[in-house]
């Protein structure tokens, strides 16, 4: 919202008050009145902090009072730390981190942490200037083989448009044992998962359906284009793209802010 759309809205509510004081302070109250507030442990935190959320889509509003973060980033951080106990001495690749919680906390705790983004003005595998991140295609990357214990990817594989060359790519950089643990909503449920939109050979976008975008924290203005909707199947797709196991895990645990729509986990392990 812009600050002279606010400047009307404030101006606006404050005419109500003076003209309806108590009906106006009264729905002022009920916006901001929390669908769910409780006490808990944030497993990025990793101490007793408040969850609350002012929307009952707890996907993007159960904010954790410690870290800010919302359910699947704490699901994925619990994930990381059942799943792969050791986590803070593995080696580790994130694929476009977010800007808060488990990606700051793995990039401040991990002994080796890389992260990387899809930033073609930067010549892939190398730093970009601000010595943030490295430039990587995930269809098509820079690492050696088997470079890592441990790949994360928060939110990312519904903005892909070759799944099976960046499951394969991912697969021949973990090291044997290693993990891709990963988010992604599984929107189709049970049904199987949908195309969205297709890149043509000649690099032009096939929109298969109806445009959709997500927030990116790299485009502020445009937002990520959906190539996919995921069901469970995904699964299969993982399996027949690099040849890895997965497993989908779903936490439901309100003491850990952990309840959300589309909250599985998935966990691809390299034997
Ligand atoms: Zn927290």
């Amino acid at each position: 919202m812009g600050a002279i759309d606010q400047l009307r809205r404030i101006k606006a509510a404050t005419r109500a008050v003076a003209r309806q004081p108590r009906v106006a302070i009264e729905r002022a109250r009920r916006e901001l009145r929390p669908v769910y507030r409780g006490r808990g442990t944030c497993p990025i935190c990793e101490r007793a902090v408040r969850f609350k959320a002012l929307d009952p889509w707890f996907r993007d509003h159960l904010l954790c009072s410690g870290c800010g973060s919302i359910p699947r980033e704490r699901a994925l951080m619990q994930v990381i730390a059942d799943w792969s106990p050791r986590w803070k001495e593995a080696s580790v690749h994130e694929s476009s981190p977010g800007e808060r919680g488990t990606s700051v906390k793995l990039a401040r705790e991990c002994a080796h942490y890389v992260a990387s983004q899809y930033d073609p003005s930067t010549p892939w595998g190398e730093m970009d200037p601000t010595g943030q991140y490295r430039s990587e295609d995930l269809e098509h990357q820079t690492f050696a083989d088997e470079s890592f214990d441990l790949v994360v990817t928060q939110d990312v594989f519904e903005h892909i448009f070759d799944i099976d060359a960046a499951f394969r790519e991912i697969a021949r950089t973990l090291k044997p044992g290693g993990a891709h643990i990963f988010t992604t909503p599984l929107v189709n449920g049970r049904e199987p998962s949908e195309p969205w939109a297709r890149r043509r050979d000649d690099g032009t976008i096939d929109h298969l359906q109806e445009p959709e975008y997500h927030g990116n924290p790299m485009d502020h203005e445009g937002g990520s284009l959906v190539t996919w909707h995921y069901g469970y199947d995904i699964v299969d797709q993982i399996r027949e793209a690099c040849g890895l196991d997965t497993t989908i895990v779903l936490l439901d645990d309100l003491s850990r802010g952990l309840q959300a729509e589309y909250l599985e986990v998935l966990v691809t392990q390299k034997p």
